[in-house]
C-alpha cells in the first residue's frame, strides 16, 4: 500500500470514528489521537522523507487535504455537540461575564470616616459606647432632673422605667471622663440615636451624630470656635466662616447654636433659607455640674463639647431632598455613592 493511500484509508478510519462520538470528552480524545502533533496522520507525514520522488509529491497533497478535511469535520462535530447540548451545558464564553454585585460604604458611613479622618488630624480619638444607655446617664448625669422641662425636647423611646434607646450621643461624654478622669481628654463620640418623633423630610427617628469632647487646662469658646472654623474649612471647603448663636442646652453653660457661611457664600439660596448661614452643631462650654459628674474639678479644669448631625452635612453635601432616603434600602438611591 503506497503512503498516499495509507492516508486515505486513516481519513475513512477516523471520520467513520468521529461519526460516533457523542461528547466534548471524546471529542477531544479523537482530536488528541488523529489531529494532535503527535497524533497517526502527523506520524505518516512523517514518513514522506522515505519515500521515493513521485509517490511523495502523492502523498504530500494526500496529506494536505485530507489534514484539512478532518480538521474541518472536526469542527463540525463541534458545531454539532454543542448545538444538541442542553442548555445549561451549553457554554458561550464569548459572552462578557456578568460582574457579582460588590457593596460599597453607605453614605452615612462615608460621612462619618470624613469627619472622624478631620477631627483625628486634631487629635481627638474615637470613643465609642452603647446605644441603649440608662436615664440616669442619658439625662439626670447631664444636668437634666427627672422633672426637667427640657427632657420634653428630646422624645423618648423607654425600654423600661430606667432604661431607654439614647436621644444623643452625650451620655458618653460621661462615660468617657470617667474613663479617663483626671487626664486631659479629646474624644469624639459618633454613633446611632434614636428619638421619639414624627419623620419628616428633614427628620428620622433614628439618626447619627458626632459628639465631642475637650477636657483639660485653659480651654475656653474660643478653641472650640477655632476647632469649628478649621473644621468646616476641611470638610464643607476652603473660605468658611464660623458664627456663634446664643442658645441654652443644660449640660453646657454658655451654650450657643454653630452656623457656618452656606455654599451660596451669604448670596443666599434654598439650602439656608436665603440666610447665607447653615447651622451645624450645638455646643458649649461644659457645665460644672456635669464636669463634676465625669469626675473632674470644675474648679481646676474647662471643657468644651458639642454635637452635631452626620445626615444633615451629607444632605447639605450632594443635594439630597428627603432624610428618609438614608435608610429606606432604595439601592437605586444607594448605588449613587457606592
Ligand atoms: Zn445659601
Amino acid at each position: 500500500m503506497s503512503l498516499s493511500q495509507r492516508i486515505y484509508s486513516l481519513r475513512e478510519i477516523a471520520l467513520r470514528e468521529l461519526e460516533s462520538t457523542a461528547s466534548d470528552r471524546a471529542l477531544e480524545d479523537w482530536r488528541v489521537r488523529y489531529l494532535a502533533r503527535k497524533g497517526e496522520l502527523a506520524a505518516v507525514i512523517g514518513e514522506l522523507g522515505s519515500v521515493p520522488g513521485e509517490e511523495k509529491k502523492d502523498a504530500g497533497r494526500a496529506a494536505n487535504t485530507v489534514k484539512a478535511e478532518l480538521q474541518a469535520a472536526f469542527e463540525e462535530a463541534q458545531q454539532r455537540l454543542r448545538a444538541t447540548a442542553p442548555d445549561e451545558e451549553r457554554v458561550d464564553v464569548s459572552l462578557p461575564g456578568i460582574p457579582p454585585m460588590v457593596g460599597g460604604l453607605h453614605i452615612t458611613r462615608q460621612t462619618l470616616y470624613d469627619i472622624e479622618q478631620i477631627f483625628a488630624t486634631m487629635g481627638f480619638t474615637v470613643f465609642e459606647t452603647r446605644e441603649v444607655e440608662t436615664d440616669e446617664y442619658n439625662f439626670q448625669l447631664l444636668n437634666l432632673s427627672p422633672d426637667h422641662p427640657a427632657r420634653d425636647m428630646q422624645d423618648t423611646f423607654y425600654i423600661s422605667d430606667t432604661l431607654l434607646l439614647r436621644t444623643h450621643t452625650s451620655p458618653g461624654q460621661i462615660r468617657a471622663m470617667r474613663q479617663y478622669c483626671p487626664e486631659p481628654l479629646r474624644v469624639i463620640l459618633p454613633g446611632k440615636c434614636h428619638r421619639y418623633e414624627a419623620t419628616s423630610a428633614r427628620a428620622e427617628t433614628m439618626f447619627y451624630q458626632v459628639e465631642g469632647l475637650a477636657i483639660g487646662h485653659g480651654i475656653t469658646l474660643a478653641s472650640l470656635k477655632g476647632l469649628f472654623k478649621a473644621f468646616a474649612n476641611k470638610f464643607f471647603g476652603e473660605g468658611r466662616e464660623v458664627r456663634f448663636r446664643g442658645s441654652y442646652f443644660p449640660f453646657t453653660e454658655p451654650s450657643v447654636e454653630v452656623d457656618i457661611t452656606c455654599y451660596c457664600m451669604g448670596k443666599g439660596c434654598t439650602l439656608c433659607k436665603c440666610t447665607g448661614w447653615l447651622e451645624i452643631s450645638g455646643g458649649g462650654m461644659v457645665h460644672p455640674v456635669v464636669l463634676e459628674n465625669g469626675g473632674y474639678d470644675p474648679d481646676d479644669v474647662t471643657g468644651f463639647a458639642f454635637g452635631m448631625g452626620v445626615e444633615r452635612p451629607a444632605l447639605n453635601r450632594h443635594d439630597i431632598d428627603d432624610i428618609r432616603r438614608f435608610y429606606s434600602n432604595d439601592l437605586r438611591f444607594l448605588q449613587q455613592f457606592a
